[in-house]
Order: C-alpha cells, then sequence, then structure tokens
C-alpha cells in the first residue's frame, strides 16, 4: 500500500527515505533536490510543489517504501536461493590484483577493481557511484566516473548520507551504458526503475553492492572530529577506513594535524562520544546484503575461534554472485587477472557475518512491530519471511517485536524533512 505516501515528505518524516537520489534524478533537480536536513540526513526537498503524476512515478521507484525481493528463477540452472543469503550462483573470497586498489579501498578493492574492469574491457561507458566531497571532506558526493583513474578515486567507504543516484535519469537521457557500485537500497532502487524504464535493462547491465550496516548521520562525523579537538572548517582529509584493511578512521587537518582511530575503536566501543546514529529505514531493511544486486562484496573477515577480528591485514572481499550476468563479470574479471578468487562456502559466511545472519531472522519482527504500532508501512514483498521468523524462534521473534514496539512509541521512526 504506498499510496498512504501521498507526498515525499509523508515518506520522509515516516523514517522510510534511503537517501538514494533517484526521485531528484527522474523528476528533475528544478523540482527536487537532495540535500541534508536539520537530523543532518540526506534527504529531497521540494523546490515547487510535485503534483500527483509527480508522487505517481516516486512512488513507482522509491526503495524506501516498496520492495520486491530476487526471483527464485535466477539460480534455477546454478546455484541456490539460500533462506537467509538469498541468491547464489557462485561465492569466492578474493580481492584486486593491483596492490594499489587492494590497499586504499575499505577491503581488499573488489568494487574498484570490478569498477575499473567494466571501463577497460567497453563494456559499460560510465561507473556511477560516490566519493568524499572535495569542498566538504566530511560529507560524500555522487559522482560518475569514466576512467579507471577516477574510478580509484571513489574507493573506500564512506559511512554518512549520500545520494548515489541523482545522475542516472540524465545518463539514461544520454544513451550511456552504465554500472553503479552502491548501497543495497540503492541498487534496489535501480530494480524499480527498470519495472517502469525499459531502458535500464540494457543500459544499467551491472549492480554492484556492499553488505550494508546501515548509514548514519553526519552528526557522527562531526562527534569524531570533536573529539580530536578539530572544527569542520579545519578538516582537510575525512576517511573512515581504508588506506589498509580495515584501515584507521583518518582525519587531517589543513595546518597538517593528523588523528586516527582502529576500526574496533572508531565503530565497536560502547564508551566513545558519538554514536552510529542509524537512520530508521535501516532498522527495518529486508535487505542490507544486496539480494537485489548481480554481485554483492562485503568484508570477508579474518576468523579465529570462529569470530572475527580486525587486526590490520591485507584487505579480502567475498565475490557473491547473484545472477548470470554477475557471475559471468567475476569469471571473466577473474580470467583476465584483475581479481583473484579463492573458493568459499555458506558455512563460513554465516560465521563470518552472523551480525547480518541476526538482521535478516530479525526483520518480520520488526515489520511487524510497525503494523501493531498503525504506522505507514512499507510493502517489502517476496523476502521469505516465514522463513525469517522460523529461524529467528519465537522468543527471539516476540523480543524483537517488544523492543521496536517501544522505539516507535518513542517516535524513534519520525524525522524532520527540513
Ligand atoms: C554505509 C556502509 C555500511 C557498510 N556496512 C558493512 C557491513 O555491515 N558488513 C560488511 O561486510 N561490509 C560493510 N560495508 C562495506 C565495506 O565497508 C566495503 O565497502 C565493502 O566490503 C566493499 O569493499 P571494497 O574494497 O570492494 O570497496 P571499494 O573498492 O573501496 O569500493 C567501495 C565502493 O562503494 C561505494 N560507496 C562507498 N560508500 C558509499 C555510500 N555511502 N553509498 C553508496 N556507495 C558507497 C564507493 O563509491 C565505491 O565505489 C559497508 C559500507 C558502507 C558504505
Ligand atoms: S528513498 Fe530515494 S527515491 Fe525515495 S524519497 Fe528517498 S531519495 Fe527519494
Ligand atoms: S541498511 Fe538498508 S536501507 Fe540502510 S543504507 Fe543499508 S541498504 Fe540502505
Amino acid at each position: 500500500m504506498t499510496s498512504q505516501f501521498s507526498d515525499l515528505q509523508s515518506i520522509v518524516t515516516n523514517g522510510l527515505c534511503t537517501g538514494c537520489g533517484l526521485c531528484e534524478s527522474v523528476i528533475g533537480n528544478d523540482q527536487v533536490e537532495m540535500k541534508l536536513t536539520s537530523a543532518s540526513r540526506m534527504r529531497p526537498h521540494e523546490i515547487q510543489p510535485l503534483d500527483d503524476n509527480d508522487m505517481e512515478k516516486i512512488r513507482a521507484i522509491c526503495p524506501g517504501i516498496a520492495l520486491t525481493g530476487p526471483d527464485k528463477s535466477q539460480v534455477e540452472d546454478a546455484g541456490v536461493m539460500h533462506d537467509v543469503w538469498g541468491p547464489i550462483r557462485t561465492m569466492h573470497r578474493g580481492w584486486s590484483t593491483d596492490e594499489d586498489i587492494r590497499f586504499r579501498s575499505a577491503a581488499g578493492g573488489a568494487m574498484t577493481a570490478l569498477g575499473c574492469y567494466l571501463l577497460e574491457t567497453g563494456r559499460v561507458d560510465a561507473i556511477v557511484h560516490v566519493r568524499a566531497s572535495v569542498d566538504r571532506p566530511m560529507e560524500t558526493d555522487a559522482i560518475v566516473s569514466t576512467t579507471p583513474e577516477e574510478v580509484c578515486s571513489g574507493s573506500q567507504s564512506r559511512y554518512g548520507p549520500a545520494a548515489p543516484l541523482v545522475n542516472v535519469n540524465r545518463l539514461l537521457d544520454q544513451g550511456l551504458r552504465m554500472a553503479v557500485l552502491a548501497k543495497p537500497c540503492d541498487v534496489a532502487a535501480i530494480r524499480r526503475l527498470e519495472a517502469v524504464d525499459s531502458r535500464v535493462e540494457q543500459q544499467i547491465p551491472y549492480l554492484i553492492t556492499i553488505f550494508c550496516g546501515g548509514v548514519p548521520s553526519v552528526t557522527m562525523v562531526e562527534d569524531i572530529i570533536k573529539y580530536h579537538g578539530v572544527s569542520p572548517e579545519e578538516v582537510s582529509t575525512f576517511r573512515f577506513r581504508g588506506n589498509g584493511w580495515p584501515g584507521f578512521t583518518h582525519v587531517e587537518t589543513h595546518d597538517g594535524r593528523e588523528f586516527d582511530l582502529t576500526y574496533e575503536r572508531a565503530w565497536l566501543s560502547d564508551d566513545v562520544p558519538w554514536k552510529y546514529d542509524n537512520q530508521f529505514r535501516c532498522k527495518i531493511c529486508p535487505d542490507a546484503i544486496g539480494e537485489l544486486a548481480d554481485i554483492s562484496c562485503p568484508d570477508s573477515w579474518v576468523m579465529v575461534d570462529g569470530k572475527p577480528i580486525y587486526d590490520e591485514a591485507p584487505g579480502a572481499n567475498l565475490f557473491i554472485a547473484r545472477t548470470k550476468r554477475g557471475q559471468e563479470l567475476v569469471a571473466a574479471a577473474a580470467e583476465d587477472g584483475a581479481i583473484h578468487l579463492d573458493p568459499f562456502t555458506i558455512d563460513e559466511l554465516n560465521l563470518q557475518q552472523a551480525d547480518h545472519l541476526a538482521r535478516r531472522t530479525d526483520n518480520p519482527a520488526r515489520l511487524q512491530a510497525m503494523a501493531m504500532e498503525g504506522v505507514p508501512e512499507p510493502d517489502f514483498q517476496n523476502f521469505r519471511s516465514d522463513e525469517m521468523t522460523h529461524l529467528a524462534g519465537t522468543e527471539r521473534h516476540e523480543a524483537t517485536i517488544r523492543g521496536t514496539r517501544k522505539r516507535i512509541q518513542g517516535a524513534d521512526h519520525r524525522e524532520p524533512s527540513e
């Protein structure tokens, strides 16, 4: 039931906008502009009032309010439709064979290597992705790369708001073929667009994504630099990770001061004065593992005694090929020497990505809690919710419902639109 979202504000204020930027791209930036709100989140802002026709178009593509999971048929001839992890045709552990890319990137440089390979082999004309803003290094800009050098400039993870899809419709109009390297919800937006725009199948042949722990606001970054005694105007570089694996959270100032935090200190410690303040939509995300992509490239952590450790090491990813196109691309990139691949199993995945396993199995309870509280709900279909509920078990399922209801009663889902 997406018709309950009669205007853009209702998507934002009910905590369902992911910040992808596709509405600006499709409606036009003379009418809708993505910008940071007072809550430091990237949201669409109406420059001119939208009519019913515009809202109909937005409801048809917005990944915040509706998503349909993958089709079993894509793994009928090869691979499995795994209850938790979705379609898997092939799965490997690996990395970019270019040592510079592997070092610089967030993990093993899988996404950057595939982006470069797609341009170098002429499979696409452009890569749609993001990079640290040149003018505002604590923020993140959408970019379109047409050379491998530009693709490399956008490597590394940006744990903050970005609107990667603002250029997509312009590129489609120009007749370009492109690949999108972005979060699962950005990829899901392109799948929704594909259902209503016949150009997408031909012109966006590759969707490559991450496993996603969610997107915090810019406030988190502001709190990190405050901790270092640095003000926003002094910052010349803000790196969340990368330049090593996982790499330090690194701040540089115009006058040459430098500050580093280990991955564990920055992201896994409770006693720090900043918070990974995920947007509400991330807490109810049915697909943070890129089931709708052609390839998912999460970290492939080093394991000790069945648990991931985050000591610095040469970077590694998983390459989870979900579609025939994705499988062919991974195989070709390996054959041509752009990436290195080793075998990997689902048992290993269960251990390496245990937090995502729990997020998947808790998802139906979170959505059920929204229904019980009577707040506007997204329409998420085909994400195997019965299987997830069964795997969670009754006790955990009910505890998650109680917890989510409590958070909704505390207006956790509400967000300002300006
Ligand atoms: C918000 C966020 C949450 C994440 N959570 C997890 C997690 O829970 N588990 C896990 O295994 N991995 C997570 N990752 C992914 C991980 O950090 C690596 O980015 C991923 O494994 C790819 O590694 P790589 O070396 O191939 O990436 P790279 O080769 O460095 O390429 C990364 C690509 O991602 C794009 N990108 C970076 N930030 C964003 C953004 N905010 N929005 C859209 N596109 C972006 C870049 O433009 C680049 O093309 C997360 C990443 C982000 C950005
Ligand atoms: S999720 Fe994307 S398409 Fe939907 S309102 Fe937000 S920015 Fe627009
Ligand atoms: S958790 Fe889901 S909604 Fe949130 S940023 Fe990641 S993919 Fe998008």
